[in-house]
């Protein structure tokens, strides 16, 4: 087991700070999900569009070359072997590409073709032999501005003479003289600081807005009267898109206020069913005796990959130390590593390199590993109020229907926390049974 994955046990870390439940981060889940991206994620629902104008034709194209589009820039989407239009990009394309330019509102899971596409868009609508700004991206943070302007780089291979400008918090300032670039990138606060206080970038010719990351942006501290003030700033034919992974109300508001007559595009998620799970728990008295239970489920069956979620922290590290010291090859990730080390675990992971991964809340929802065969709720998840967090636990333990296999998944009990468990089963109204961790027979 390579030491990356042991655990640092003398760590400075406060004992609060171990105890406590990790608070998810949106923007580190966001690059997590990008970084570890390896293909478009796919939904069977079909894209919703919403024409600011119903009466106008609605156009969805099959192939790239339908678009029209430079030939340098085909030959970047061919170069980063893409094919076809992925589903929300079908829609999405011709309506950013056409003319007059359109507005447009669009959410869809991460991994669905949301930033190709406005890369797409704003490489196609540039002239790279003027040199100055003309697209316009905001990000909520400095990783997720230096990712998509990766894609605007590979995207834009061929097209030469493009160039992106960073505004972001720590990179070098330019003179306003040098800046000739034709695409911005930055988050809103280093953006508004460059225009107004060191007035040092010219808004006044962007062609293309991009708010990406809206649900992430909003839940930023400032970020939503900051993006709109650089929004009021901008020349009034410019064209506004917003991306979304997420809906709730809030950011639809957001982009009622800052997207003037958009049209909308929706691609529902694939929903997680309990359905073909099969749910077990076991009654314990303490963690010793979790762990006890987990070594014979462990041991009782042929096990492919598992994942064991933990409440906290200080549990994870626990578990994995106690299992390491029993010969198991298991890694651990937790909120305390940095998106690139997460990243490189769930890597390994994936690649087989390790059999268990053990885990707390924090980096539940990034994962999505298809051969995982079993999953252990080491803790259930509970919310501050003690009660059952159903939502995640159905993240941690269902499975798309469509992509379904047959999945195991354990519950570690202790006996005060059973009532929990049967709220769980009440509220999916699915069965959990109890097994006898001596006896694996019982597992069908
Ligand atoms: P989102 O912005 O919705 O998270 P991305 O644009 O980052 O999605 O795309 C997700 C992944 O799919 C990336 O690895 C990207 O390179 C790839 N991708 C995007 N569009 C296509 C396409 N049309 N064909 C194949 N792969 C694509």
């Amino acid at each position: 087991v390579k030491n990356t994955t042991v655990p640092n046990l003398d760590d400075s870390m406060n004992n609060t700070e171990e105890d406590e439940v990790e608070v998810v981060d949106l923007a580190a889940n966001s690059l997590l999900n990008k970084l570890i991206r390896q293909s478009l994620v796919e939904s069977s629902h079909r894209v919703e569009v919403l024409q600011k104008d119903p009466s106008s034709p609605l156009y969805s194209v099959k192939t790239f070359e339908e678009l029209r589009l430079k030939e340098e820039l085909l030959k970047g989407i061919y170069a980063m072997g893409f094919n076809r239009p992925s589903k929300i990009q079908e829609m999405a394309l011709p309506m950013m590409l056409a003319h007059p330019p359109q507005n447009l509102i669009a959410q869809s899971q991460s991994g669905t073709g949301k930033t190709a596409a406005f890369v797409l868009a704003m490489l196609s609508r540039i002239d790279a032999s003027k040199p100055f700004l003309q697209c316009l991206c905001l990000a909520p943070t400095y990783e997720l501005a230096l990712q998509t302007g990766r894609v605007v780089e590979q995207m834009g291979k061929f097209c030469v003479d493009v160039r992106v400008l960073y505004a972001i918090r720590g990179n070098p300032i330019p003179r306003r003289a040098d800046v000739t670039q034709q695409i911005i990138i930055g988050t809103p606060g280093t953006i508004l600081d460059w225009y107004f206080k060191r007035k040092l970038i010219d808004l006044s010719k962007i062609c293309v807005f991009v708010l990406d990351e809206a649900d992430v942006m909003i839940a930023t501290q400032g970020f939503s009267d900051q993006s709109i003030r650089i929004q009021r700033v901008l020349p009034s034919e410019c064209q506004m898109l917003l991306f979304s992974a997420t809906f709730e109300d809030s950011v639809w508001q957001f982009a009622g206020r800052i997207i003037p007559d958009p049209n909308v595009i929706k691609l529902r998620k694939e929903e997680l069913t309990l359905n073909n799970i099969r749910q077990y728990y076991v009654l314990c008295e303490n963690r010793k005796d979790k762990y006890q239970a987990l070594c014979n489920i462990y041991g009782g069956i042929t096990i492919g990959q598992a994942i064991i979620f933990c409440q906290t922290r200080r549990n994870a590290k626990w578990l994995t130390v106690e299992m390491m010291q029993d010969g198991h090859q298991v890694s651990l990730l937790s909120g305390e590593l940095t998106v690139d080390q997460r990243a490189s675990i769930i890597q390994r992971f994936r690649d087989g390199k390790e059999k268990v991964l053990i885990t707390t809340n924090v980096c539940a929802r990034g994962i999505d590993v298809k051969q995982i065969t079993i999953v252990v709720n080491f803790d259930l998840p509970v919310n501050q109020l003690e009660e059952p967090d159903y939502e995640t636990y159905l993240h941690r333990i269902g499975r798309t229907g469509r992509f379904g296999k047959k999945g195991l998944a354990f519950n570690m009990i202790e006996v005060n926390k059973l009532p929990l468990l049967m709220k769980i089963q009440e509220h999916f109204n699915s069965s959990i049974k109890q097994l006898n961790p001596e006896d694996m027979d019982e597992i069908e």
